[in-house]
C-alpha cells in the first residue's frame, strides 16, 4: 500500500501457462530482467533503481524466478549487502521444481518470505517442504470467478498444513489475457481492469473463513489499490529521491517548465530561478507561470524522466 517495496521481475520463462498470466508481451516468454520500469543489465544498475525508490524492501517475481535460480541468489546477496538483513525480500514462484536444496539456498541468501502461486500439487508440496524453513510461507492466487468451492478446498488444506496468510488477489485483465479470458466465458468489470465477479468470490471466502473459524489471515487485494496505491506512491518516493530543484511533484509524477533559452532569461540564471543546460531553459512551475512560459512537461520520474503530456 505505501509503495515502499521495488518489483524486481526476475524472468518472464515460465513453463507454466496459466490462461490468466497477466505479463506483458514486451516480457512474457523473454529472459529479460526489469527493477519496477526499468530494464536492468547489471547488478549495480539494479541497486541503483531500488536505492532511488528508496525501497525498504523487494518482491522477486517473474516469470517464474526458480528458472534464473543463480541470478535471483546473486540478487538476494547483493541486496542484502547493500541494505542490510532488516531489508526485506519475498519472492513469488509456483513452486514447481522447487527442492529442498533450492530451498536451503534462497534461505543461505537472506530470503525473507515465500510466496507461492498455487498451480497444481506440486505447488502445494513445495508450501509443505518450505515451512519446514525459517522463512514465512504465503499462498498469493487470484479469486477467480466461479471458482469459490476450490479456492475454499485450497484455503482449508492451507490451514491444516500450518500456512498463516493467504492472499486472494482479484483478477486483473491486462493486454495478454484480454481474449483467453474472453473466451473462457469471463466479463470485464465496470473498472475496467479486473474481471466481474472476482471480487465478490474474493469476499465469499473472506467469510467462510471468519465463519468456519479458519485459524489464517486471507486477505483480499483489490486490482485499484495497485494503481491508486502502489504504483503512484512507489513513484513519489523515487520522485523525493531524485528531484531536480526546479521540479514540482505531483501524485506519481514531476512538472517542470522548459523552453529555449534568451537573454531575459538568462538574466534569471545566476539567482537560482531558471536553470541552464545547453540552449534549453528549465524552470519550476510557478516561477513558469509567472513569467508567462509555456512548455510545462509532465513525467514519470524514471531516470531519464519519461515525459508523459506537454502543455
Ligand atoms: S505461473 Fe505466473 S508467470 Fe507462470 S504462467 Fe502462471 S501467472 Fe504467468
Amino acid at each position: 500500500m505505501s509503495g515502499a517495496k521495488s518489483v524486481v521481475f526476475a524472468t518472464g520463462l515460465c513453463s507454466v501457462g496459466c490462461y490468466y498470466c497477466p505479463i506483458s508481451p514486451q516480457r512474457k516468454s523473454r529472459d529479460v530482467v526489469y527493477v519496477n520500469d526499468v530494464a536492468v543489465e547489471s547488478l549495480r544498475d539494479l541497486v541503483e533503481e531500488v536505492a532511488a525508490s528508496m525501497s525498504e524492501g523487494v518482491g522477486i517475481t517473474g516469470g517464474e524466478p526458480l528458472l534464473v535460480l543463480d541470478r535471483v541468489l546473486e540478487v538476494i546477496k547483493v541486496l542484502k549487502d547493500v541494505f542490510g538483513s532488516r531489508f526485506h525480500v519475498h519472492l513469488y514462484t509456483s513452486g514447481v521444481g522447487l527442492t529442498e536444496e533450492i530451498m536451503g539456498r534462497l534461505v543461505g541468501a537472506g530470503l525473507d518470505e515465500l510466496r507461492v502461486h498455487v498451480v497444481s500439487d506440486r505447488s502445494l508440496e513445495a508450501v509443505e517442504l518450505a515451512l519446514d524453513y525459517p522463512v514465512d510461507v504465503v499462498v498469493e492466487n487470484p479469486a477467480i470467478p466461479s471458482d469459490s468451492e476450490r479456492l475454499k478446498n485450497l484455503v482449508s488444506t492451507l490451514s491444516s498444513l500450518g500456512v498463516k496468510y493467504v492472499n486472494l488477489n482479484e483478477l486483473e485483465v491486462s493486454e495478454l489475457n484480454f481474449d483467453l479470458l474472453s473466451l473462457k466465458g469471463f466479463r470485464v468489470s465496470s473498472s475496467g481492469r479486473s474481471v466481474e465477479g472476482s471480487r465478490e468470490v474474493a469476499l465469499e471466502v473472506l467469510k467462510w473463513v471468519e465463519e468456519a473459524g479458519l485459524g489464517l489471515s486471507v486477505h483480499y487485494c483489490p486490482a485499484l489499490y495497485k494503481d491508486a496505491y502502489q504504483y503512484p506512491r512507489r513513484l513519489l518516493r523515487r520522485a523525493l529521491a531524485t528531484r531536480r530543484v526546479f521540479e514540482e511533484l505531483g501524485y506519481g509524477l514531476v512538472k517542470w517548465v522548459e523552453v529555449e533559452c534568451y537573454e531575459e532569461l538568462e538574466k534569471l540564471v545566476p539567482v537560482g530561478l531558471v536553470f541552464k543546460f545547453g540552449s534549453t531553459c528549465f524552470t519550476h512551475p510557478r516561477v513558469g507561470a509567472s513569467l508567462e512560459l509555456g512548455r510545462v512537461v509532465e513525467a514519470l520520474p524514471l531516470t531519464p524522466r519519461k515525459a508523459l503530456n506537454e502543455y
